[in-house]
């Protein structure tokens, strides 16, 4: 039923006349203790993004690279130069939290969900995921589990249900990552490093992903090609990076991976 995938991606070089809007921005919306949602904003920069956006409260994050609001402001989400949008790494499941995802998926921009906000659906209720507009699931298992229940035996089974069930694009993560579209179709990714089973390294994948939603038009991609391309970076990120690697290290790697497609 799910078709493997191997294929490095195809991605279209940016052109001479690029601006720092046209190569994708990306909208990174984190809580009150920003270090997963400042890794996530990061790796969308490493992996190509040419503007992130970091909504984050906490007055720690002060990176060079990236336009920080830190009063929230529901206005971001109208500013039509936002190609994909990441919320979850860094946020918190509480009232405030909950606004934030409600607000992100309200809007008609590509959402990629994760961590603290796959916890806010609970409450929320998985209909908010209804759009027109890409909306792509990150659940580790545990996260999945709480969301759509025991996994079994079939990882690519049970991510096709969640799919459907939701209508949007789900990655199942883990040590066998799956990638199931509401349209039916569910690709296997090859194995990755196992030394990606560290703290952080699914707050990059969050960045990555956003950063292939927010430029997939550009690329020809569809969603499910957009996701599956995110995971392909991480994965050879990881690979470059080699033992030990932590979370940190992606971001470099990531650039690499990139520059070889
Ligand atoms: P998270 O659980 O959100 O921190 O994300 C962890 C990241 O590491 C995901 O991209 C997983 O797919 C990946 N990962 C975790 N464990 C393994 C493993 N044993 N082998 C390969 N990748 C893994
Ligand atoms: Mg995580």
């Amino acid at each position: 039923m799910s078709t493997p995938t191997s294929e490095p991606p195809a991605l279209r070089p940016p052109e001479a006349g690029s601006n720092k809007y046209s190569r994708g921005k990306v909208l990174v919306i984190g809580g009150t203790m920003a270090g997963a949602a400042h890794l996530c904003a990061q790796a969308a920069m490493r992996s190509g993004a040419s503007y992130v956006e970091l909504a984050t409260e906490d007055p720690q994050i002060q990176p060079p690279y990236a336009m920080v609001q830190r009063s929230w402001n529901a206005d971001l989400l109208k500013d039509d130069r936002v190609g994909a949008i990441a919320i979850g790494p860094g946020l918190e499941d509480d009232a405030f939290g909950r606004k934030k995802v409600e607000a992100a998926l309200a809007s008609e921009t590509a959402v990629v969900l994760d961590a603290g906000a796959l916890t806010t659906l609970l409450s929320i209720g998985l209909t908010a995921l209804k759009s027109d507009h890409p909306r792509v699931l990150t659940p580790h298992e545990d996260e999945f589990a709480r969301l759509f229940g025991e996994i079994g035996g079939d990882r690519a089974a049970a991510a096709l249900h969640a799919a459907k069930q939701s209508g949007a694009t789900v990655l199942l993560k883990g040590s066998a990552t799956v990638i199931a579209s509401p349209d039916g179709r569910v690709l296997t990714m090859p194995p990755a490093s196992p030394w990606l089973a560290t703290a952080g390294t699914g707050d990059v994948l969050t960045g990555v992903i956003a950063t292939m939603l927010a430029q997939a038009a550009w690329h020809g991609f569809d969603t499910l090609e957009a996701v599956r391309s995110g995971c392909w970076f991480h994965a050879r990120a990881a690979e470059l990076a080699g033992p030990a690697l932590i979370a940190d290290d992606l971001l470099w790697s990531l650039k690499r991976a990139v520059a070889k497609a």
